[in-house]
C-alpha cells in the first residue's frame, strides 16, 4: 500500500515505502537525519481469528500516529492503520506535514 503525502492539508505526492528517509528532503534531493518522537495508537478491540484454513487474520483497524522530525526542520506524523497478510488493509497510510 502506497503512503499519500499530505502538504497544506491536501494530497501532495505518493511514496512506496518510509523506512527512516524524511520523504520532503527526498522530494528535494536533500539529506537529513530523521528523529521519531512520541508514537501512540487507539485502543479499540479487535479479534483476530483463524479461518476455514488456519491462516491467521487480526484486521487491526486502530490507528497509530508517530511523530518525527527531521533535521532540516520538516515536522510530519506518520499515520497507519494495520495490514493482514490476507490483503485487508484499514485504509489508511499516511504522512502529514504538519504546520510550522
Ligand atoms: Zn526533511
Ligand atoms: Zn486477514
Amino acid at each position: 500500500m502506497t503512503i499519500q503525502v499530505i502538504r497544506d492539508g491536501e494530497p501532495s505526492f505518493e511514496v512506496e515505502k518510509f523506512e527512516g528517509i524524511c520523504p520532503f528532503c527526498a522530494r528535494e534531493g536533500r539529506k537529513s537525519q530523521l528523529r521519531p518522537g512520541i508514537s501512540f495508537k487507539t485502543a479499540m478491540y479487535f479479534a483476530p481469528y483463524y479461518d476455514e484454513e488456519g491462516k491467521y487474520h487480526f484486521h487491526d483497524g486502530n490507528m497509530t500516529t508517530t511523530d518525527f522530525g527531521c533535521s532540516n526542520g520538516h515536522r510530519f506524523d506518520y499515520r497507519r492503520k494495520g495490514y493482514c497478510s490476507c490483503g485487508w488493509s484499514g485504509g489508511l497510510n499516511e504522512i502529514k506535514l504538519r504546520r510550522p
